[in-house]
């Protein structure tokens, strides 16, 4: 069944905007039929489509089910800003892996850009794929310059930083050493194209982070982002 985001699941629902578009025109949905509709509480909530017109559609609610798609951990993914639409490729992806929260970061070597358009677009792509792949929320995506860094990681339960010149650990060994049921909150933190800058390195070091190695071959930015976040994802049980 169809799904749409909404704000509150009221008993009846007016859905105008982009929503009711995709749902009066891409998707040509028609009075009588049923859509799920959430709003990021953790149910699908059941809605019957009683009037499609131009710019609006209203529905009402028949029931609701509690969503099993959800993680048990807050994933949040601290990305350095990379070029072209690398960041929508980055968060449909880390979407569909379970990502609750993605922050779009300027970085030393960060691709500069409009950081507003970009969190918008970012944030459609989010809505869409967590529409895909039947989540009960799409993540939350927000900005945030690096000097922001070592206040905004204070309070996770462990925090996961990929650096490209990182020697002593490896991702696997620092995983294989975290204490999976004691974590309900992680962060993860990846470079651009550019990398990070030695300074930026030390910043995160100092505050008690561990950079961690990717192995023998350097990853694109975006490969790091979704194959860091796949096996943290995967070493914490998720994919169990
Ligand atoms: N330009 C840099 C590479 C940047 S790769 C260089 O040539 O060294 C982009 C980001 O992906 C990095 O900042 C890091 O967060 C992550 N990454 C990619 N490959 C990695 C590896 N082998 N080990 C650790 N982190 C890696």
């Amino acid at each position: 069944m169809k799904r749409f985001f909404i704000r509150q699941p009221t008993e009846t629902v007016v859905l105008d905007g982009n929503e009711h578009t995709h749902l009066s025109r891409v998707l040509r949905l028609k009075p009588r039929d049923e859509v799920i509709l959430c709003c990021g509480d953790g149910y699908d909530y059941r809605y019957r489509i009683e009037r499609v017109d131009k710019n609006s559609s209203v529905l009402t609610q028949l029931d609701r089910v509690r969503n099993l798609c959800e993680p048990r951990v807050h994933m949040t993914v601290f990305s350095a800003l990379m070029k072209g639409d690398k960041p929508e490729l980055a968060a449909q992806k880390l979407t569909e892996l379970g990502v609750n929260e993605i922050v779009l970061m300027t970085t030393k070597y960060a691709v500069p850009q409009n950081s507003m358009t970009r969190r918008e677009r970012v944030e459609r792509t989010c809505m869409e794929a967590a529409k895909q792949c039947g989540r009960a929320g799409y993540p939350k995506v927000d900005l945030a310059d690096f000097s922001e860094l070592p206040e905004r990681l204070r309070g996770f339960d462990a925090v996961i930083f990929p650096y490209e010149k990182a020697t002593e650990y490896s991702l696997s060994a620092y995983l294989s050493r975290l204490d999976g049921a004691n974590i309900r909150t992680v962060a993860v933190v990846v470079g651009a194209e550019g990398g990070f800058a030695d300074e930026e390195a030390e910043t995160l070091i100092g505050t008690g982070v561990t950079p961690v190695t990717l192995g023998k071959r350097i990853l694109r930015a975006e490969t790091a982002n979704i194959v860091v976040a796949a096996l943290v994802m995967n070493a914490l049980g998720e994919y169990a």
